[in-house]
């Protein structure tokens, strides 16, 4: 239901947290976050208010300066901590953050179940991440464009490698989703008070338009691959 993400310098876990917090308007049931730790990708996630997930972060803090964080609305698989979002694959190395609806998830479950894939959620949402793990031929963009080819639905993501840990890749089909420049750190979020405390310059996507950030950079494109130049929006309004 939100959607957060963040690269740069920032400390990521509180980054995600509190523009979660200003997400929490919209409604949820569960949270969590994927933060690049010196570990490697880690995820932290659990039912119920911020404030539980908040809590489990208090004992073991994801340290590390890129992230992605959900609040999540349940609409397929109940509420759980296993259910939460971020979502991974078998191999761990992939990371994803989804708002909306895969209409044919059960019909990709199937066919990625018989290629061997674990599924451990009952989400629509992990078939996208074994979906990237299925396609990555080493160009996480070009795995998300060949992943999404075959999902039917509505979908804002945010999705990490950690083959690639300087990428933070973003697709808006049918749900909404921004991109906020700053000066050396780039964010993005399901709605524009998520990073509003952070920056004002902001991208609004389109339906069908991805983002690549990197710490000093925001590429825009279509899912097809062809580049995008838009007008930075200024935001003079306070949330
Ligand atoms: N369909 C996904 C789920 O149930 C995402 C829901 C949302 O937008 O929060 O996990």
């Amino acid at each position: 239901c939100g959607i957060v993400g963040y690269i740069g310098k920032r400390n990521t876990q509180n980054v995600l947290i509190e523009g979660l917090k200003k997400l929490e308007y919209r409604g949820y049931d569960s949270a969590g976050i994927a933060v690049f730790t010196d570990k490697g990708l880690e995820i932290a996630k659990a039912k119920g208010r911020l404030a539980n997930l908040e809590t489990k972060l208090e004992n073991t803090p994801l340290i590390g300066s890129v992230g992605i964080g959900h609040t999540r609305w349940a609409t397929h698989g109940k509420p759980s901590d296993v259910n939460s979002h971020p979502h991974t694959d078998d191999s761990h190395k992939f990371s994803v953050v989804h708002n909306g609806i895969i209409e044919n998830y059960l019909e990709l479950k199937e066919e990625l179940i018989a290629e061997g894939h674990t599924f451990v959620s009952e989400t629509d949402t992990e078939v996208i991440s074994h979906l990237i793990a299925r396609e990555y031929e080493g160009d996480i963009v070009k795995a998300v464009q060949k992943a999404i080819s075959h999902m039917r639905g509505a979908y804002a993501l945010g999705v990490l490698t950690e083959y690639e840990p300087n990428k933070l890749v973003a697709v808006r089909q049918a749900s909404p989703l921004i991109i906020g420049v700053g000066e050396d750190e780039n964010f993005i979020g399901s709605d524009i008070p998520a990073i509003l405390e952070y920056t004002r310059n902001v991208y609004i996507l389109n339906d069908g338009e991805m983002a690549v950030l990197t710490q000093d950079a925001v590429e825009l494109m279509t899912i097809e691959g062809n580049f995008i130049s838009r007008e930075m929006i200024r935001v003079d309004w306070d949330a």
